[in-house]
């Protein structure tokens, strides 16, 4: 592990974030001898240290745990010599190479940088959520499923996550309840037929969670689900509530720096990682809108990684 006193005033790439995009980025630069160091964030391993079973990264018959896979990525890059430092980059000054980046006490300058920020859970927004979140609301099955052992549970959302965190939490609770605003499932064909012939799961469509029944010392009791074709509202006991519908880009410090799209994603150039500011390139879920996947996430910090090193040779700082 690095700590504060092993860093240098300057770095030829600076990458943030630590997810599939990060670590491969890591990797690459590493291995081009650039000596990078990345900020792992205050959620090392990005969104698959919390998911169970990746059966869709090739080189993995069986599959692997996602915890496993970005130890074994960042075990990779550190091999080469990348460095990695915990923690949340607070501020970036992007407007004159070398960029200026702040982590906290930390305060480095980066002659390219790679933004591998990742994407964050989206909440429904409503205040019961904020209220119970840590106390049987919760936005990862990975993390709390052990903890609803026999109980019932309401997972909220139509996409892949909520058919895999609804299909991961059947193992722990007695009965899963997935409520989705519309009557047609988004997710993946795969994983629509698993959660439909899983036993224990039902079906609530054309629903909303409109409230989340409990209290912070007892815990979730039920949900109030409002029907939005007839607007019929009931209550439904459950003792866990699973937020599953999706996530917004962490890209909230880069904002009137780099070019960002109207949800917020990092602007890219055409099949590159290039934003709108030369030296600066983005990778994995915080530039992706469309695919979204571990693998390829992995194949844009590739990419980063090389259009920095690129960059780097055509650029050089006096
Ligand atoms: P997503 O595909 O954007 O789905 C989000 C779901 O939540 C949609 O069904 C959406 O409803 C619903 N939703 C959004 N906002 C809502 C709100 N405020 N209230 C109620 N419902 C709301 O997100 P995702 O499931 O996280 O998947 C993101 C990407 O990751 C996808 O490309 C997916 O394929 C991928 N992924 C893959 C795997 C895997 O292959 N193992 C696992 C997880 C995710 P509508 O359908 O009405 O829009």
């Amino acid at each position: 592990m690095t700590t504060t006193k092993d860093l240098k005033e300057e770095y030829k790439v600076v990458i943030i974030g630590s997810g599939c995009a990060g670590y491969t980025a890591a990797l690459y630069a590493a291995r081009a001898n650039l000596e990078p160091i990345a900020f792992e964030g205050i959620e090392p391993g990005g969104q698959l240290s919390l998911t169970t079973l990746v059966e869709n990264f090739p080189g993995f018959p069986e599959g692997v745990m996602g915890p496993e896979l970005m130890d074994t990525m960042k075990k990779q890059a550190e091999r080469f010599g990348a460095k990695f430092v915990f923690g949340e980059v607070t501020s970036v000054d992007l407007s004159k190479r070398p960029f200026s980046v702040i982590a906290g006490e930390i305060a480095l300058k980066a002659e390219t940088l790679i933004i591998a920020s990742g994407a964050s859970a989206k909440l429904l927004g409503i205040e019961s959520e904020r209220r119970l979140i840590g106390h049987g609301v919760s936005t990862c099955a990975t993390c709390d499923g052990f903890f609803f052992k026999d109980k019932e549970l309401v997972v909220v959302g139509g996409g892949d996550s909520a058919m895999e965190e609804g299909t991961f939490l059947t193992k722990f609770a007695s009965k899963v309840n997935i409520v989705h605003r519309r009557d047609k499932l988004r997710a993946s064909k795969i994983m629509q037929d698993r959660a439909f012939k899983n036993e224990k799961m039902n079906f609530i469509w054309n629903s909303a969670v409109q409230e989340i029944l409990g209290t912070k010392e007892g815990g979730v009791t039920g949900v109030k689900i409002r029907n939005l074709n007839t607007g019929e509202i009931w209550e439904k006991e459950c003792q866990g509530v699973f937020v599953a519908i999706g996530h917004t880009p962490n890209t909230r410090i880069f904002e009137g720096q780099v070019e960002l799209d109207e949800k917020g994603y990092v602007v890219t150039k055409g099949n590159t990682s290039f934003t709108s500011v030369p030296g600066v390139f983005a990778a994995g879920d915080v530039h992706d809108t469309r695919y979204r996947q571990a693998i390829t996430a992995a194949g844009s910090g590739c990419k980063a990684a090389m259009d920095a090193e690129k960059f780097l040779e055509e650029h050089e700082l006096d």
